[in-house]
């Protein structure tokens, strides 16, 4: 049950925004609300999956979790879109909202709201080939290289080191409280351990379309951030192996913002293709307060210049950023009023994407074990208008902005935009 137990009155529905945005996909503001409010699942959803087929629990797919409930890693929408949603911890007991429940109803796998079917899904992801088998020191490869449909992860440390110094974490961010809370000793595993793990992972044809390397900031080095500059080098020159030498492949690398010298050497030495140090928060006050560790050993000015930076380096088009969208609205600290978040947020949007950086944003929820596991969420209506005019900059400034679109990603709603506005 709900802790707000009136919020249905505070806000409007999803049928209500769904009538109020006639441009946008019924189906793109349904699964905004899904990540939004979460989702629960019958007996008989359960009774669905097939653990030979289905992506449940994947290991290295859950850094943000402690433990994982037997639900699939992602669901595969009407529409055919990916929707990354199973692996995300939501409060379970007294959640923000009621979640949504994913049902069956005459044999079909049903998304169901106060009783009612909202829409049906195809079914549930389905794992790769290199998942039924072990690396050599006989755990699952799944461990060192996760999945989604059509890509492939790898979380390189599973700590972040701003929570070295106490509250410099980011204030949403559950993956180091809940590293510390797993007993896990070891932050990141050793490099043949991925390489084996990758070269599986590739022999499977026609699967995935790209390879994301990702993890927890690494402070350490000669200068801040070589270190994990350095690890990130590494594991993508080993798979720079099982492509043409010299050529970029497709990958993209979401970490901390590097300088030009670190920046430099990373396009230089390596294949990679895409950069993306996310900024997080669109405001330079609400980031100080929100990213403290970010802040203080980068800074917002600072950690946009140097995406700026990297654009002259990758070229436009290969520098992205994400953002926890929501995040600004976090009390006491955030925007007071949805209208005056949006209009900060969407400006300072637009200043970063007219340089030729795309945007993904995430929907916020609130966490549990991250600094605001209680707080509330913004309304469905505000995602939705701010995803609105995020895709409306970025078809102006950008020709194609979509790393992380609806044929890779399913974690960032708001491009499933770049497909043709209508009725889906
Ligand atoms: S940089 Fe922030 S969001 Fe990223 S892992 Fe560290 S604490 Fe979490």
């Amino acid at each position: 049950m709900a802790r707000d137990k009136e919020w249905r009155k505070k806000e409007l529905s999803l049928k209500e925004v769904q009538e109020r945005y006639p441009d946008i996909p019924k189906s793109m503001i349904l699964k905004v609300d899904l990540q939004r409010r979460g989702l629960t699942y019958s007996d008989a959803a359960v009774a669905k999956i097939d653990p030979d087929i289905h992506l449940v629990n994947a290991a290295g797919a859950n850094r943000f979790r402690v433990s994982a409930d037997y639900v699939p890693d992602g669901l595969l929408m009407r529409d055919g879109s990916y929707l990354v949603i199973s692996n995300f911890d939501y409060e379970k007991k007294e959640p923000e909202r009621d979640p949504y429940l994913i049902d069956v109803v005459d044999d079909q796998i049903v998304i169901v709201d106060q009783d009612e079917v909202v829409d049906w899904i195809q079914g549930y992801w389905e794992k790769p080939d290199f998942y039924n088998q072990k690396a050599s020191n006989g755990e699952p490869l799944n461990t060192y290289v996760a999945c989604r449909p059509q890509r492939l992860e790898i979380t390189i440390n599973s700590y972040c080191h701003f929570w070295d110094t106490p509250g410099e974490g980011c204030k949403y961010c559950p993956m180091s409280p809940n590293y510390k809370l797993s007993g896990k000793t070891e932050e990141r595993y050793d490099l043949k351990y991925y390489q084996e793990a990758f070269a599986e992972a590739v022999k499977q044809k026609g699967r995935n379309t790209i390879v994301i390397l990702t993890g927890g900031s690494i402070l350490s080095g000669e200068e801040v951030l070589d270190d994990e500059l350095q690890v990130y080098m590494d594991v993508l020159k080993m798979i720079g192996e099982f492509f043409e030498p010299g050529q970029r492949f497709p990958s993209q690398l979401i970490a901390t913002a590097f300088h030009e010298r670190q920046l430099e050497r990373l396009y230089e030495e390596t294949g990679l293709m895409i950069y993306t140090p996310d900024i997080e928060v669109l405001n330079k006050e609400k980031f100080e307060w929100i990213c403290p560790g970010k802040a203080r050993h980068v800074g917002y000015e600072e950690w946009k210049r140097r995406i700026f930076k990297a654009v002259d380096i990758f070229g436009k088009g290969n520098v992205t950023t994400g953002v926890v969208l929501g995040v600004e609205q976090a009390t006491p600290n955030g925007f007071p009023t949805e209208d005056e978040a949006f209009r900060a947020i969407t400006e300072e949007a637009e200043h970063i994407i007219s340089h030729g950086v795309a945007l993904a944003a995430n929907i916020w929820r609130a966490t549990p074990r991250s600094a605001f596991q209680n707080q509330n969420t913004p309304s469905l209506d505000y995602y939705i208008r701010t995803l609105r005019e995020f895709d409306r900059l970025q078809r102006k400034y950008i020709s194609n902005p979509y790393t992380d679109d609806y044929r890779r990603c399913g974690a960032h709603v708001g491009l499933d935009l770049m497909r043709t506005y209508g009725e889906v």
